[in-house]
């Protein structure tokens, strides 16, 4: 008889990270019952289109959905949506749900998540501004559907720059405020920055940057955004995408560790054996950088959920995952992988200045780090390999946008170009 046989593992959180779980958990040999709960009222689906295609219109919700109904029945998985879990009792080994009931467990899975950071003055209750982290979010952004109108987004990090692409693309006039000196700052080198604040440009996107907003001005609507200099800024809608705040309260009310998400080692495991955190909400400990770390992104959510069903049937692998992320901004396809932290020299492929193309590398001694991929998908796929092979690099014939990127690896550079 299989080990998990009669045992239960809960899976609360209904997205990437835990319906990605609940199938590998089901693929790695558990046999025991699934239950995955989620408070939100649809079946799970896939986030990004929110701010892309979803936003647009382009595509419906059936059609963004992480797997079909039929699915979750095959593989014996039960789904409970619209459910909020309340707390855990760790010594009596159940979770507690809001409608007073509650469910034993034998493993508990928190993927719990994020939400968007708000501002204290942009109330989500005030008509005309929004938050987007949920499909309902954006259902009601697409009910009003102005055809043309005005739309400030408060924050130029990459949910902000994709809502500005999909919302100018669909005819709106767009202003973007940053309060930094430059879009996504807290995410990538001053080149990608400068790449797309031209983009937008160009799409006729108004990008402040360094732009301090101090409030919101309407009676019954949001009518204006005021900045810090006093100057208004008309808006028939504001959206803000100023980050998220990982969903903790759960663990940490249970007593678990929490520091900026919920704290777990490169199993994924907390300190209490039979608990695990995945995804957006897990602070762990990534084995390939050898320090703690929270990652917002679903090639995360989708390998921690694989890290934590191995764990759980007894075949645990340290969390070593080299991270990748997208952005889909008007015909850009912004590609990244690896983590640029640290590094000590940047070659840019292509031009910051023009063009729709280009590619930033990221090493230190000589050795690539990470790569962002504008519109090339041979650099990013290539640029990973050379990172997870911790290859030296040429970096002069990196420099140059002739040479293919595989070309520039030393052991392969000399053999091919001899010098
Ligand atoms: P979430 O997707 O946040 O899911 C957590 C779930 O748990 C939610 O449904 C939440 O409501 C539920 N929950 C929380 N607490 C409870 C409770 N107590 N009881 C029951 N249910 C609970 N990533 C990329 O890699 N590329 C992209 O292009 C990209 N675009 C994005 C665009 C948008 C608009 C957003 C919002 C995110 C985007 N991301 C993108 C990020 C990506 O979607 C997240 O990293 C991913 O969704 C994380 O998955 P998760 O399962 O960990 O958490």
């Amino acid at each position: 008889m299989n080990s998990s046989q009669g045992r239960t593992c809960v899976i609360v959180g209904a997205s990437h990270a835990g319906v990605g779980c609940a199938q590998k958990l089901r693929r790695q040999g558990w046999s025991g019952s699934i239950v995955v709960i989620g408070d939100e009222p649809h079946m799970p689906y896939h986030r990004p289109p929110l701010s892309k295609d979803y936003l647009k219109g382009v595509k419906d919700s059936d059609s963004i959905l992480l797997a079909s109904t039929a699915s979750y029945e095959k593989a014996d998985i039960e789904l409970r949506r619209d459910v909020r879990v309340e707390s855990i009792d760790r010594e009596g080994h159940r979770i507690l749900i809001a409608d007073g009931t509650h469910i034993d467990y034998d493993k508990l899975i928190l993927a719990t998540g994020a939400r968007a950071r708000e501002l204290p003055f942009a109330k989500r209750d005030f008509p005309g501004v929004f938050y987007i982290r949920n499909m309902g979010d954006v259902d009601r952004i697409r009910a009003l559907s102005p055809a043309e109108g005005s739309a400030v987004i408060i924050g130029g990090g990459y949910i902000g720059l994709e809502v500005a692409a999909t919302l100018r693309t669909s005819g709106i006039k767009v202003t973007v405020l940053e309060a930094m000196d430059r879009v996504l700052q807290r995410v990538t080198s001053e080149p990608v920055s400068t790449f797309f604040t031209r983009i937008h440009r160009e799409e006729g996107v108004d990008i402040r940057e360094g732009c301090q907003v101090s409030g919101l001005v309407g009676n019954d609507r949001v009518e204006a955004v005021e900045l810090v200099s006093g100057e208004l800024i008309e808006a028939d809608l504001v959206i803000i995408g100023i980050g998220v705040i990982p969903n903790t309260e759960l663990a940490e009310s249970a007593g678990l560790r929490v520091d900026n998400g919920i704290c777990v080692d490169a199993f994924n495991q907390t300190e209490d054996p039979d608990i695990y955190a995945i995804g957006d909400c897990a602070n762990f400990v990534h084995e390939r950088y050898q320090r703690q770390m929270r990652l917002e992104s679903v090639q995360n959510a989708n390998d921690q959920g694989m890290a934590a069903a191995k764990s759980i049937v007894g075949e645990p692998e340290p969390y070593d995952a080299l991270p990748w992320f997208w952005s889909d901004q008007y015909d850009v396809k912004l590609q990244i992988a690896g983590l640029a932290e640290g590094h000590d020299e940047i070659i840019v492929r292509g031009e910051p200045e023009t063009g729709r193309t280009m590619s930033v590398f990221y090493l230190r001694n000589k050795k690539l780090l990470a790569v962002d991929a504008m519109n090339s998908p041979r650099d990013f796929i290539h640029g990973k390999k050379l990172i997870l092979a911790d290859a030296t690099i040429d970096t002069g014939l990196l420099s140059d946008a002739g040479v293919a990127i595989l070309e520039t690896e030393v052991s392969r550079g000399t053999r091919v170009f001899p010098s």
